[in-house]
């Protein structure tokens, strides 16, 4: 078992800060029974200045909220203070570069009626930053992402993440570090728990909203690209687009901007350290660090 805790560690469940091996959930919880439940997953950097500071919080929180209301699990919270109380969660936890985990589930409820009752827990654990120690080879799957007309898809919804995990398995079983799925017209959509750029011709390409989950780590790199003065077109495009395209990355909240080397066993014709998601790369690194 990976070692997310110990008999120290604090959590925040429903307005208290407990213990996490003295926490208990409901077995008769519709949540774990039906994967009815919604969750988030926030980042903490050490900043430049020493402080430990959460990266988009309120983004975060916001979309938390958003998924919670489209799953009408009773939710009455503010970002504010769940971002205070995280900040508790790190403190009391001593961290600084963490991965951060708030989840909204159920009580006992083995019918498909409304959940009358919600909980909320956030949990936290040391992460340090992925970015850009290796090039990821990736392998088309053969699952699509969920349909938008049988799932609530920009909701970050515990049940979707069964088919991120049966993508992944398939990709990792065929010998690629991570899948590219597409959408249910065969358009490229995203990675199990990425969002995904191509460079091509000098601007980026990404998939259009509507069939992947609007990452805030996208929103983010779209909003360096601005900056930056660098030209993204948002589309819907074909796996063969992205086999003649000059580099790709993934880009999420654990993963940050990742590069890939290969899709299918093609590999990408320009050097990661010439691309434009090498840019995107190190603004992004600067940024997560930067004192707001
Ligand atoms: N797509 C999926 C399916 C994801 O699970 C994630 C991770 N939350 C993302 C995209 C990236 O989203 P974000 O940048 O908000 O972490």
């Amino acid at each position: 078992m990976a070692n997310y805790y110990n008999e120290n560690t604090i959590i925040y469940l429903d307005g208290q800060f407990v213990k996490a091996a003295e926490s208990k959930i409901d077995l008769y919880s519709q949540s774990l029974h039906y994967g009815f439940a919604v969750f988030e997953g926030i980042r903490s950097y050490r900043t430049t200045n020493g402080s430990t500071q959460i990266f988009k919080a309120k983004e975060h929180y916001d979309r938390l909220k958003h998924s919670a209301d489209s799953l009408r699990l009773p939710y009455n919270y503010q970002s504010e203070e769940l971002i205070e109380a995280t900040y508790e969660v790190l403190k009391q936890n001593n961290l600084q570069n963490a991965y951060i985990r708030p989840l909204v589930y159920g009580a006992a409820n083995m019918s498909f009626n409304l959940n009358t009752e919600a909980h909320l827990t956030i949990q936290a654990w040391e992460m340090g930053a992925f970015l850009g120690d290796k090039l990821l080879r990736i392998g088309t799957s053969t699952f699509q992402r969920p349909n938008p007309k049988g799932f609530k898809i920009t909701a970050k919804a515990s049940g979707h993440y069964v088919n991120s995990i049966l993508a992944s398995y398939e990709a990792k079983d065929r010998g690629y570090d991570e899948a590219l799925l597409t959408d249910m017209n065969g358009y490229v959509a995203e990675g199990p728990g990425a969002n995904m750029f191509f460079e091509k011709d000098g601007q980026l390409l990404t998939p259009s909203l509507g069939n992947i989950l609007p990452g805030i780590t996208r929103a983010t790199v779209l909003d360096i690209c601005k900056d930056m003065g660098i030209a993204v077109e948002e589309k819907f495009f074909t796996k063969e687009e992205v086999y003649a395209a000059d580099a790709a990355f993934f880009c999420g909240t654990a993963a940050e901007v990742i590069g890939w080397e290969s899709l299918d066993g093609i590999a990408f014709k320009k050097d990661w350290n010439d691309t434009l998601g090498k840019k995107v790369q190190d603004a992004y690194k600067a940024l997560i660090v930067a004192n707001k």
